[in-house]
Parts: structure tokens; C-alpha cells; sequence
């Protein structure tokens, strides 16, 4: 039937839903306020792979049943970053004025690209407070990007392009070479992939028994490189490596850059916020050698998903890199289209949400002080986790605690399990611990041997979480090994 009502997605009945808008707030609140008293993590139930798998709707239904369905099917089954008891990958854990903050910027609905409204100046303030964060001078550029990937990708495309400005117009001709160590994060990779250089110019060089870049062996793939006619031009180096938080010695390979002309690029994702804690003051000023930083507020700044910010020295090259004006977007004098140069011309995207918010409100909130302690407080928790896996037999620390990171792995007392054993004996604890909800660790492989791995970036853990952790994986594992041992005797038998 033919009708002249225009149609609007606004509600027809604002009064329920601003209703159901204050409740969804006090479910987030009550949710966040009982934690302890959940599992960390559940297994996603068939209802709702059922409900993920439904047809696209061509009705509408009331929003009180579609929030229903979130709360049901969709809430209990988070990945678990918010628990007191999730340690896993580098999982940041979210604040309360920042979810807030992603709802009002949501309302908002700015567009932090160009023009002339308050998000762009927002923005442009968190990228210089980061800047101060770091020791980067005020000179230098910087962007909020999703994450740390982003961050990589978008200085891997400038060193490049500052190497050889014709690059932009001609593409690559030449064998370009970067150099990180085997132990850095898989998105640089695909950075040097998705920058035309491809895998192989990405030269993985090896690591000392501490997990940081070895220095003569780096030398000697560079007087090999220089040899063969490739075109070295730049060194990634690791603060906080993602296994093992190992930091590459930034003294050694700035001096490096500084004599063979290449740019330092530094994956910081969680580590280079380690500035900010009193402890690592001193050794991480060396970040500010760098001629670009990549980090991530979405973990050791406890900012919900997603945001990640890459800093550079050289704002001019930054901007070379990426500088388009089409027509459309011509800045004018006054009015909308007026305001600071288009963010676009020194990044990737061109839409870009206003991320700037919840780091703001946060930063406003606490005051950069807090955080500094937070991140001291995470690692000082991780440093008491040693000491409590070095007084159980059972336990063994597989590499020192640098960082906020521990890996280490339970081994039985009561026979001699070989290294196959022990991988999956430890893996098996990790599952289970999951399952039981009780504790959220990840793992690595070191040397050919499973470990169960804490990265702490949790500002709600507490020292009686750890406790209850080494215990917890205690009894797993003694329960676990019992039963190994058992096959064990099967098999002798
Ligand atoms: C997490 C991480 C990344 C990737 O960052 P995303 O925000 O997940 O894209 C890169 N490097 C290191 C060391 C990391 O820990």
C-alpha cells in the first residue's frame, strides 16, 4: 500500500527506549562490578552459533527483544579481557568513562577525517600527549589507527618511502631489505608484505638466550646484504617482544642506524608504554632514538578496543607518504570545510571514528600518573608470579620475567615425562583452565617447548588472582600428570 510517510531509524517511542538505554548501562555496570563471581571464559553454547547463523531479517522486531538477545546469547560469552583472572595474548581490559566515551562518540557520529568540528582538535591533542608520553618531539606526527598491525603497516610504508620518494609514483624496482628479529610480531610481516617488499626482504635475525636481537649476527646479514647489491633501509626493533616482552638492545641498533643511514622503527605494542613505569624509566628513554613508534592504547593503557596510535619524528615525511587532495576534499576558509588539514594526508584510511575520545576521557579521568603506577603495579604482579612458581617444585620459570610476562610450565615429580609429554600435559592444563573458567593464560612455544604464558595488562588483578592461579594450575596439573603417568604404565605394561 502506497503511503507518504517518510521513513527515519529515530525511535518512534524514545521514552522506552531511553528506558532500555539506562538499563543496557546498568547491566554493562553491574556486569563489570561482578566479575570475580563469573568464569573467566565459557564455551560459546549451539544457541547462540544457532543465533549467528539466522538469516538476514527483512523485519524489524522491538529493540527490548533484540538487546534480550544480546544479553542471553551473545554477553555471557565474551572473549573474557575484563576478568581479573585474563592474561592471555595482550589482552587489554577496558574502563568504565572509556565504554562511555565509545558511546557518545558513537552519538556523535563525527567523522575524524577533515573539517572544521571539535573531534579534530580533540585528536590531534591525544596524538600530541602521546607524543609527550614518549619523549617524541612536538615536531612529530603521529595518527590513531585501529592497532598496532595498522601502526606497523603505516611506518613500514614511510621508511620505505622516505629510502626513495619515487617509490609513491614508480612502485618498487629495487630489493629492498628490512631487518627484525625471529621473535617479532607476525604483523610486521605482513607490513613488509603489504609494503611490495615481500617476506623475503624481510631478513629474520636471530636471537640471544634472552630472546633479543643478536647484534653480530644482525651485522653480519647486513655486509651480506650491502654485498649481494640489495637495498637495506630499515631495522624493527621489539620493545616487548610478544612471547617473551624481550626488549632488542635500542642503544646498539641506533648506533647502527645512524652510521648505515637506516630508519628505526620500534614495535612497542604493549611494551613501549613500560616508559610511563618508574622501573623502566631509564632504559626505555632509548625509544625516543627512534624514528617511529608503534603502540597499541587498546592494552597497557586499558582502552577498550580499538585503538593503536604510531608516532613518527618526521612529521614531513609522514606526510609524503600519503598527501592526496582531490577536489572534494579542497580545504576552505571558513565553515565546515575549514579547520586543520585533512587527516587523510597522513595516513591510510580516510573515515576514521572518533577513537581520540575514550583515551582523552580516560587520560582526563585518572591522569597520565595512574597509569604510570598501573603499569608498574602489572609488572611488580608479575615479578611476586615468579616468586611464587619458584617456590613449587612442580613449577619451573622457562625464561626470566622481563616485562609484565612470565612463561613457564608444570612438570611432575612423580615420574620422568619426556619433552612431548610435557607439551601436552601443559597444554592440557591451559585448556582445562580455561574451560573451568578459572583462569585465562595463553601460551608459547620456546624452543621446541610449550609454555604456559601470563602477559599482565589487567588493571583489576590482584596478587590473591596469582595465588589462586599457581594453585589452581597446580591441581590441574597433578590430577593431569596422574593420568599420563597411568598411560604411561599401560604402555610399559
Ligand atoms: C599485539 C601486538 C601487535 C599487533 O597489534 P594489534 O593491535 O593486535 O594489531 C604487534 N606487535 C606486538 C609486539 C604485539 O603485542
Amino acid at each position: 500500500m502506497f503511503t507518504n510517510t517518510e521513513l527515519t531509524l529515530d525511535p518512534e517511542n524514545s521514552v522506552s527506549l531511553r528506558r532500555l538505554a539506562h538499563q543496557m548501562v546498568d547491566d554493562m555496570f553491574d556486569y563489570l562490578s561482578n566479575l570475580h563471581q563469573r568464569p573467566v571464559w565459557q564455551a560459546v553454547p549451539e544457541t547462540t552459533k544457532k543465533l549467528a547463523k539466522e538469516s538476514l531479517p527483512l523485519k524489524g522486531q522491538p529493540a527490548d527483544s533484540v538487546y534480550e538477545s544480546f544479553k542471553q546469547h551473545i554477553l555471557p560469552y565474551a572473549m573474557g579481557t575484563v576478568h581479573p583472572r585474563f592474561w592471555a595474548y595482550a589482552g587489554g581490559t577496558g574502563s568504565h568513562l572509556a565504554m562511555m566515551a565509545d558511546m557518545l562518540a558513537a552519538g556523535m557520529n563525527s567523522n575524524v577525517t577533515n573539517g572544521d568540528h571539535a573531534a579534530m582538535y580533540i585528536d590531534q591533542q591525544v596524538i600530541e600527549w602521546s607524543k609527550e608520553m614518549l619523549g617524541f618531539p612536538q615536531t612529530g606526527g603521529g595518527m590513531l589507527v585501529s592497532g598496532c598491525s595498522m601502526a606497523n603497516i603505516t611506518a613500514i610504508v614511510v621508511a620505505r618511502n622516505a629510502f626513495n620518494k619515487n617509490i609513491r609514483a614508480q612502485g618498487i624496482e629495487q630489493k629492498l631489505v628490512v631487518y627484525a628479529s625471529v621473535e617479532t610480531h607476525c604483523s610486521v610481516q605482513k607490513a613488509v608484505e603489504i609494503a611490495g617488499i615481500g617476506a623475503k626482504g624481510l631478513r629474520k635475525i636471530p636471537v640471544d638466550k634472552d630472546f633479543r636481537m643478536d647484534i653480530n649476527a644482525l651485522q653480519l646479514q647486513i655486509a651480506i646484504d650491502k654485498k649481494e647489491g640489495n637495498l637495506p633501509f630499515c631495522i624493527v626493533a621489539n620493545v616487548g617482544t610478544v612471547s617473551t616482552g624481550a626488549m632488542d638492545p635500542l642503544d646498539e641498533l641506533a648506533a647502527i642506524c645512524k652510521k648505515e643511514k637506516f630508519w628505526l622503527h620500534i614495535d612497542g605494542a604493549f611494551g613501549a608504554l613500560a616508559k610511563l613505569a618508574p622501573a623502566y624509566k631509564t632504559q626505555l628513554k632509548a625509544i625516543e632514538i627512534a624514528d617511529s613508534v608503534a603502540f597499541d592504547f587498546h592494552k597497557w593503557m586499558y582502552i577498550p578496543y580499538e585503538v593503536g596510535c604510531i608516532l613518527f619524528k618526521n612529521k614531513e615525511l609522514q606526510r609524503n607518504s600519503f598527501a592526496i587532495t582531490p577536489p572534494y576534499l579542497l580545504r576552505h576558509e571558513r565553515g565546515l570545510a575549514a579547520g586543520p588539514e585533512g587527516l587523510n594526508n597522513y595516513g591510510i584510511e580516510l573515515s576514521r571514528g572518533f577513537k581520540a575520545l575514550k583515551i582523552w576521557m580516560s587520560l582526563k579521568e585518572h591522569g597520565i600518573e595512574k597509569f604510570s603506577q598501573l603499569i608498574q603495579q602489572n609488572i611488580n604482579q608479575v615479578l611476586y608470579l615468579q616468586t611464587l612458581i619458584q617456590k613449587q617444585p612442580q613449577l619451573e620459570m622457562l625464561t626470566p620475567v622481563t616485562l609484565n610476562i612470565a612463561c613457564f610450565r608444570y612438570k611432575p615429580l612423580k615420574f620422568n615425562a619426556s619433552v612431548g609429554e610435557l607439551n601436552r600435559l601443559n597444554k592440557e592444563i591451559v585448556m582445562q583452565l580455561h574451560e573451568k573458567g578459572l583462569a585465562a593464560p595463553s601460551y608459547t612455544i620456546l624452543d621446541g617447548n610449550y609454555v604456559i604464558r601470563v602477559a599482565n595488562l589487567n588493571h583489576r588483578s590482584t596478587q590473591s588472582d596469582f595465588e589462586v592461579f599457581v594453585k589452581e594450575v597446580i591441581r590441574l596439573g597433578d590430577t593431569i600428570a596422574e593420568s599420563f603417568k597411568q598411560k604411561q604404565v599401560a604402555i610399559a605394561v
